[in-house]
C-alpha cells in the first residue's frame, strides 16, 4: 500500500519513512503543504493513507486538509502532530481528518492506527480479508490458502491486497504500479506480470484472472 507522508522535520520524516518501509508500505515523503496538495491531486487515488503534520512550510496541514476535502477528495488522513490542545484536535477532526495522533508517539501505536484506518475502506472488523479459501492478514502481513501459510514478498502482498480490497473490480497494470511503487523507483516494464505470475504459482493458476486489455481481477 502506498502512503503519503507530509512532514517537514527531517529526523521524524526519515525515521517514519524507514519504519513504514520496513512494514512493507511504499512511502512518498513530502516536506511542505503546497507540494503535498499537488501530490494528492495527481495521485488519482493511489494513496491508501496520508500521514499529515500540521506545522508545515508554505501551506499548513489544516489548510491542506480543508482544501482537499472541499475538492471532494476522500483519501484517509491521519494527523500526526505535536499540537496536543483539545482545540487543535477538534479543528483537525472537524476539517476532515480520520484520526489524530500526538507526538511523541510509539511506532507500534502509529502502526495500529494506520491499520485501523485502512480496514475501514473494506469495512472489516479485523485485519483479515478473505476471498474463497484465500486469507490475507494486514496485521501480520501474512497470506494463507486453505489454512496453509504462503511465502510471499512485500510487493506480492501489496498487489494481492489491492486486488482483494475490491473483488470483482479489475485493476490496470498502471493502477497496480501506482500502488506498488514510490517516486523515483525504477519499474521494469514487465514487473506487474512477473508478480502476477509468481502469485499464481504460489496460490494456484485460477487465483488471479487476466482480463484482456483491462487488467487483473480476483473474483467475478
Ligand atoms: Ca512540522
Amino acid at each position: 500500500m502506498r502512503i503519503l507522508l507530509v512532514e517537514d522535520d527531517p529526523m521524524i520524516g526519515k525515521t517514519l519513512s524507514a519504519a513504514l518501509a520496513q512494514d512493507g508500505y511504499t512511502v512518498d515523503w513530502i516536506k511542505d503543504g503546497t507540494a503535498a496538495r499537488v501530490a494528492i491531486d495527481t495521485a488519482d487515488g493511489a494513496y491508501s493513507l496520508v500521514l499529515l503534520d500540521l506545522g508545515l512550510p508554505r501551506k499548513s496541514g489544516l489548510d491542506l486538509l480543508k482544501d482537499i476535502r472541499r475538492a471532494g477528495n476522500k483519501v484517509r488522513v491521519l494527523i500526526v502532530t505535536a499540537r496536543d490542545a483539545v482545540a487543535d484536535r477538534v479543528a483537525g477532526l472537524d476539517a476532515g481528518a480520520d484520526d489524530y495522533l500526538v507526538k511523541p508517539f510509539s511506532l507500534d501505536e502509529l502502526g495500529a492506527r494506520m491499520r485501523a484506518l485502512l480496514r475501514r475502506d473494506i469495512a472489516r472488523e479485523d485485519n483479515v480479508i478473505r476471498h474463497g479459501d484465500l486469507a490475507l492478514d494486514a496485521g501480520s502481513r501474512s497470506v494463507t490458502r486453505a489454512g496453509t501459510p504462503v511465502d510471499i514478498s512485500a510487493r506480492e502482498f501489496a498487489l494481492l491486497a489491492a486486488l482483494l480490497e475490491r473483488p470483482g473490480t479489475a485493476l490496470s497494470k498502471a493502477q497496480i504500479e501506482e500502488r506498488l511503487y514510490g517516486w523515483g523507483e525504477e519499474v521494469e516494464s514487465n514487473t506487474v506480470e512477473v508478480h502476477v505470475h509468481n502469485l499464481r504459482k504460489k496460490l494456484g493458476a485460477d487465483a488471479i484472472r487476466t482480463i484482456r486489455g483491462v487488467g487483473y481481477v480476483i473474483g467475478k
